[in-house]
């Protein structure tokens, strides 16, 4: 028997970890000795009224029930078992790993970025020295895209049970209980490697294998069946399977797959700049707090979305991948390339919030690229990043614009402080992005002004470009099955599909990969 009730905490009362689980027993009349046991399910931020609450829902079960809302995860040994091989080790690779696992089959993960302690010198090398590593960089390595994030793990999906077991196999890796029940819940870019590094020592520890500095240059083909991939030492890697979990940024494996004339199709995706404002004024305009946010309260969000009209076409713009208390990241893939992106730590506590403000980009919108095929949106969206680092210089220095000068097409007489690193050029962002999307972001920047009064200032600045979005390539197969796949045994998975988007659904679409390989080779 167990039974639902909602409590209504003060912010110091649900945020500070020592009083938190105390006063939920003591609210209910509980004691946590007693036979019952409060389990919180969703923890979210009221800030509708003039103080904010935190409203808890928790879940009352009988001592001997409460193991039943865990999933339990048996890993088994696989040193000698069935053989697939998985290029990629971002979370749908490790994820993907993991469920094999589960089902008794050896996963070999070939990864050609380097392990999560080596890839941080080269992060520090594109900071500080504007040097790109083409294989170990914000994108590519242990963890993949992921690790050095913000750690944002909520997803649009509305599968509850499958959301859950990645949560709860994050948190057997050493990710904090909270997770489970915040309603916006986030890791952080400080604790990301730690889990990373112990989904990998699990992977290993049942006879798994995963090999950095590994690329994947080609696939080994025959009769139409994938039987493994080559590397790029030339050493060939033969599986029963090959799950490609290689992200949105791998264009070498986009092009490759282009060449051997496996179908894959351009796609939608979303192009614009990084916002920066004081978080202090972000806390102001949603908590309505006249000096700051307090002790006990998170780094305030926000998620925005506005319809622009473009040339007498709707076209949607809103708020991506905000990182509350954090820092601008350069993430491009190749030297001669400015991509921007957002990160936190788990405490939120820098001084600035960030956050992608994008536009909508269709297939229409690269026309000009035509040549490309199905590559066209992918040539589109690099020759905006070269534009970038063209006109702020050559290295990695951001092109920026404070905010209202942007919409006025102002040159800034100076930018403010920032938590981009490699630094920022004063420039016209109009000269860099496309037509339509500076004519959406514009009047985005405004409609957002009006819903968050105080956001639309010259005290922020946005900085270009953010363009890795999502995967401007498809490779297409059914959905969720996986039954109908283009070449047989090779499963296409994740953001790099166009499955995915994010940690959590990348992560799910790894088991779901993982799962319909299981299942084929229940059927022989
Ligand atoms: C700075 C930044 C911040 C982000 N913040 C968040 C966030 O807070 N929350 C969120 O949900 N999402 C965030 N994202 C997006 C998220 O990281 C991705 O959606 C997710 O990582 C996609 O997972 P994936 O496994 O499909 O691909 P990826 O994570 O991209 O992993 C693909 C891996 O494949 C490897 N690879 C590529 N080509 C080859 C090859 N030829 N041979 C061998 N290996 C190869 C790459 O090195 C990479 O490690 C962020 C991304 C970035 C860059």
């Amino acid at each position: 028997m167990s039974q639902i009730a909602e409590l209504q905490l003060t912010p110091r009362e649900a945020f500070e970890e020592a009083v938190f689980t105390d006063i939920l027993y003591k609210k209910l009349g509980l004691s946590p000795d007693g036979e019952l046991k409060i389990i919180p399910v969703k923890r979210s931020i009221d800030a509708r009224g003039k103080n904010v609450v935190v409203r808890v829902q928790v879940e009352v079960v009988d001592l001997k029930e409460a193991d039943r809302f865990k999933n339990h995860f048996i890993y088994r040994d696989v040193t000698h078992a069935l053989q697939v091989v998985i290029v990629g080790a971002g979370p749908a690779g490790l994820f993907a790993a993991l469920r094999l696992i589960e089902a008794g089959v050896k996963p070999i993960v070939l990864e050609r970025g380097k392990d999560v302690q080596a890839r941080r010198r080269d992060l520090a090398a594109i900071n500080k020295h504007h040097t790109v590593n083409p294989e170990s960089n914000y994108c590519f390595g242990e963890g993949g895209a992921g690790t050095y994030s913000d750690g944002k793990i909520y997803t649009r999906s509305k599968k509850r049970g499958d959301i859950n077991r990645i949560l709860e196999i994050m948190v057997a890796h050493g990710a904090t209980q909270d997770i489970l029940f915040d309603a916006h819940p986030h890791i952080g870019t400080n604790k990301l490697p730690k889990l990373v590094s112990a989904l990998r020592e699990k992977i290993i520890a049942c006879g798994g294998e995963v090999h950095f500095n590994t690329k994947v240059t080609d696939l080994l083909l025959q009769d139409g069946e994938v039987q493994g991939v080559v590397l790029h030492s030339g050493e060939r890697v033969k599986g029963e399977s090959v799950i490609l979990a290689t992200g949105h940024s791998a264009r070498d494996i986009y092009e490759l797959l282009n060449r051997k004339k496996i179908l894959i199709e351009a796609k939608p995706f979303a192009l614009g700049v990084r916002v920066e404002h004081q978080q202090n004024l972000i806390d102001k305009i949603q908590y309505h707090c006249e000096t700051d946010r307090g002790l006990y309260l998170p780094a305030s969000s926000y998620s925005l979305v506005h319809q622009a009209s473009v040339n007498g076409k709707d076209r949607g713009v809103f708020s991506f991948c905000m990182c509350p208390g954090g820092f601008i990241v350069p993430a491009a893939t190749s030297p001669g390339e400015v991509v921007v992106n957002g990160m936190s730590p788990s405490r939120r506590d820098s001084q600035y919030a960030n956050s992608g403000i994008v536009v909508a980009v269709e297939q229409n919108d690269f026309r000009t690229f035509s040549r490309y095929g199905a590559l066209a949106g992918m040539y589109f969206q690099a020759s905006v990043e070269q534009k970038a680092c063209a006109i702020a210089g050559g290295t990695q220095v951001a092109p920026a614009q404070r905010l209202i000068d942007f919409t006025e097409g102002k040159i800034s007489a100076s930018l403010l402080d920032t938590s981009y690193q490699p630094g920022l050029a004063s420039t016209d962002l109009k000269e860099v992005l496309p037509e339509f999307i500076y004519s959406g972001l514009k009047q985005g920047f405004k409609a957002f002004g009006e819903k968050m009064k105080g956001y639309f200032t010259n005290e922020a600045q946005v900085v270009g470009v953010e363009s890795r979005t999502s995967s401007p390539v498809r490779i297409p197969r059914d959905r969720e099955t996986l039954e109908h796949i283009q070449v047989k045994k090779l499963f296409p998975c994740a953001e790099g599909a166009g499955y995915a988007g994010g940690i959590v659904s990348a992560a799910m679409d790894g088991e779901r990969c993982a799962e319909a390989v299981i299942k084929m080779y229940a059927k022989v």
